[in-house]
């Protein structure tokens, strides 16, 4: 790892990616690499990196000539019950999985830095984020919205990799990418998954044997429904009661539902592309998960 005082002299990468705290560092590297003629790719992350991570970097380094990941547990998503204190910060195994898969740099800011005492202006993230997930955690998407426009401010890169897992925090930050003309290319990545076709996260760690087992519930259902859909059964509230039984195994389910792909407004008969979502607590650990459903003619 080298720091980023000494990445000026530095030609090539063969000693892992430059590591910034500072926010003026960062980006002079990002304009330093742009200048000469460098694709940028930026994988945002808030650490406790898995394969589902690594294969957004993989895409970033397969589509881009240079991939920086951010590593920031961003304290304005969480609700105030919700997990922020306790939430995995393995910092050295996430530098050497980053180091093995050859990112050029990462940007792992203090709190202070991100959020000084002074803070005080928030992005009013679009409509799209006050449905499903806006309505149990109402502040989470205003936190995401601002955290990524910061990071792009600072790592104004060609292209941004997102996972499919969060779709909607997909669909909010694709919008506002848009709606403010932040010059960059959301590229949406497959979900990765366990054997058990469970999707990975950082919150999968919480999960005893028997809730871990029982996670897989979700992954279950989403593919029932999709079976069901192929099949030809195009009715929401037939499928919803496909998700609704495989979810039962699991101790509380916020939302198991099938809406709009585009909006996520709730539907009755599947006429073009929709989403199913689904949002489930094992004791107190919350996970989501969905599967896209492709309307064909
Ligand atoms: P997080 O660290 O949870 O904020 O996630 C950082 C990025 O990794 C987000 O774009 C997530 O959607 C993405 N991500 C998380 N889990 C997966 C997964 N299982 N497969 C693909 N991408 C993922």
């Amino acid at each position: 790892m080298i720091t980023s005082s000494s990445w000026a002299q530095r030609e090539t990468d063969t000693l892992g990616p430059v590591l910034f705290k500072d926010v003026d560092a960062m980006r002079d590297w990002v304009r330093h690499r742009q200048s000469a003629g460098q694709q940028i790719g930026l994988v945002p992350t808030m650490g406790a990196l898995h394969e589902g991570h690594l294969s957004l970097v993989s895409n970033a380094l397969g589509n881009t000539d240079a991939c920086v990941v951010s590593i920031f547990v961003n304290p304005t998503q969480f609700g105030p019950n919700e997990d922020f204190e306790v939430y995995p910060r393995p910092l050295d195994a996430d530098l050497k999985k980053l180091a093995s898969a050859g990112v050029d740099a990462v940007f792992m800011p203090d709190r202070m830095v991100m959020y000084p005492d002074s803070f005080g202006t928030h992005i009013e993230p679009p409509l799209v984020a006050s449905r499903l997930e806006g309505l149990h955690r109402p502040t989470h998407f205003r936190g995401v919205a601002t955290i990524v426009l910061k990071l792009l401010q600072i790592i104004p890169a060609d292209m941004t990799f997102l996972g499919q897992k969060d779709f909607q925090q997909c669909l909010v930050i694709e919008q506002m990418v848009r709606d403010l003309n932040v010059p960059t290319k959301i590229v949406r990545c497959p979900t990765v998954r366990e054997a058990d076709g469970l999707a990975m996260s950082s919150r999968n760690r919480y999960l005893d044997a028997d809730q871990r087992q029982r996670a897989s519930a979700i992954v279950r259902g989403l593919k029932a429904v999709s079976a069901a859909f192929e099949d030809g059964q195009h009715s929401v509230s037939e499928l919803e009661l496909i998700l609704g039984a495989r979810c039962a195994e699991l101790d509380r389910v916020d939302y198991a539902v099938i809406v709009d792909v585009e909006t996520l407004e709730p539907i009755d008969l599947i006429r073009q592309d929709a989403v199913a979502m689904v949002a489930a607590w094992l004791g107190s650990t919350r996970l989501i998960d969905n599967q896209i459903l492709r309307f064909s003619r």
